[in-house]
């Protein structure tokens, strides 16, 4: 992957004064919002992210539920990066990264969380903003995001051919974000508890971190990036060991199969042929893995065939991972499956009140309704969720399409500006908004109004921080 910087961004990012021994500065929320928007919109627009509704569903599940621990209100998005290396990273604005890599590497949920709660404990001791926002004041916020993006999702590689200036510049941000083993050591320590105060296995850490610094060992393959960016140490395992000791091991977790059918999900290569499956699974998962073969079209579908997996969604009605699979598979055959896709909406009205923010219910539900030509219905369902929700990015470009395909050009373009704006990308926001005014409704015209006011605070905060 490479860093794209134009002439003018390299000037500013030259003015990048000394990156070290920042900790003394006053923490200013501004700026690391700033920063952190103009690093989700390079996460959204250079890397290759996740959009799998049920693998991000479920690591946001995951994710909030930790959050929800810490008392001090925070902003934090989680997001997945479709990358096989083993990592996750905690990016300015408590933007966090699971790479796909790591949660297959994850051998229960407690060990997925593990990460996730490190990761957390590292936005909420402030060591990523501690070394940045004096830089971000001085310098191009966005130069220094999308330098952020590579080096923390790994892509940044110090070899390849940059030019003499920015190659320096680089090396002094990877040398910043070598987190000092203080900072390791903290997150280790606040991740450990919000762990367990969340219900986890506080063992999972030393654990995960232990079992991926020994099979890096033995096999010839390359160190996970994880552990370049987090050196795991045997004091720094016997630490976690301790640590880890001294808390109640909590069972108050309701056993469940989703990490599992994440995975499952994750390895489903639509080329993969039939001797790829993995074998030996209980007959849910062999269910749910044969049924991911029909959805990637590597078996012909049948009624037959989803039996299974219509009898698991009666026998689990609250469990989101086996009705969406069951939503994705009917969307592709509407019409053979009439009467299975009526059951199955009525399934997905009860599961939408059930976890009225769970967007992988709600994405999968409106491809069905589409599929049965429900446009109405489904735009009814999409605006009311929630605009000050988190995760608005898929729900609104879902709009914004469906707006498009019936010739609405205004609500197209104002959906899309919305859909950026939710991934920090002020400035095509602000562009958008205008393309949609030219045909607006006066309606339309008035809350295109209001938002562009919105967004031009946020452009401004982003100029002040240069000075
Ligand atoms: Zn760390």
């Amino acid at each position: 992957m490479l860093v794209l910087l134009t002439p003018a961004s390299i000037i500013q990012a030259a003015k990048l004064p000394d990156l070290g021994s920042s900790d003394l500065i006053a923490y200013n929320i501004n700026v690391e919002q700033a920063l952190g928007r103009a690093f989700n919109t390079a996460l959204h627009t250079q890397y290759n992210l996740n959009y799998d509704p049920d693998v991000v569903s479920y690591i946001r599940k995951i994710g909030h539920e930790i959050v929800s621990q810490i008392g001090e209100r925070r902003s934090f998005k989680f997001y997945v990066v479709d990358d096989p290396n083993i990592n996750a990273f905690a990016g300015p604005n408590g933007i966090i990264g699971i790479h796909t890599g790591l949660i297959l590497a994850a051998k229960n949920e407690d060990e997925l969380a593990a990460v996730i709660a490190h990761e957390i404990a590292h936005v909420t001791q402030n060591h990523l903003s501690r070394g940045y926002e004096k830089n971000s004041k001085q310098s191009n916020l966005n130069t220094i995001a999308t330098l952020l993006a590579a080096v923390l999702i790994g892509m940044y590689d110090s070899s390849a051919v940059y030019p003499t200036l920015i190659a320096g510049l680089s090396l002094d941000i990877e040398q910043q974000l070598k987190n000092s083993r203080l900072h390791e050591s903290e997150a280790d320590h606040i991740g450990i508890q919000l762990l367990s105060q969340a219900g986890y296995n506080p063992h999972a850490m030393g654990d995960f971190f232990a079992r991926l610094a020994k099979e890096s060992q033995n096999s010839a393959s390359q160190i996970p990036e994880i552990l370049r960016s987090h050196p795991v140490t045997e004091r720094r395992i016997a630490e976690s060991e301790n640590r880890a000791q001294l808390l109640a091991v909590q069972s108050s977790k309701q056993p469940n199969n989703y990490l599992k059918l994440i995975q499952l999900k994750l390895k489903t290569d639509k080329k993969a042929n039939e001797q790829q499956r993995v074998q030996n699974l209980s007959k849910p998962l062999a269910c749910y893995q044969k049924n991911l073969h029909i959805l990637a079209r590597q078996t012909p579908f049948s009624l037959a065939k989803i039996e299974c997996l219509q009898t698991l969604v009666k026998q689990n009605p609250n469990h989101p991972f086996y009705t969406t699979l069951l939503l994705q598979i009917l969307a592709q055959h509407p019409t053979i499956a009439s009467k299975a896709t009526l059951s199955a909406l009525n399934q997905s009205d009860y599961l939408l009140d059930l976890y009225p923010n769970n967007t992988a219910v709600l994405l999968e539900y409106t491809n069905l309704l589409l599929s049965l030509k429900k446009d109405s219905k489904v735009i009814a369902l999409l605006k009311s969720y929630d605009e000050n929700q988190r995760y608005t990015y898929q729900v609104y470009k879902k709009l914004s399409e469906i707006y498009a395909s019936q010739q609405q050009t205004a609500d197209a373009y104002f959906f899309l500006a919305l859909a950026q704006f939710n991934i920090g990308n002020t400035k095509k926001t602000s562009y958008l908004l205008k393309q949609a005014k030219i045909t607006a409704t006066p309606t339309l015209k008035q809350r295109i109004a209001r938002f562009e006011h919105q967004n031009s605070n946020l452009l401004k905060t982003k100029e002040i921080s240069k000075h």
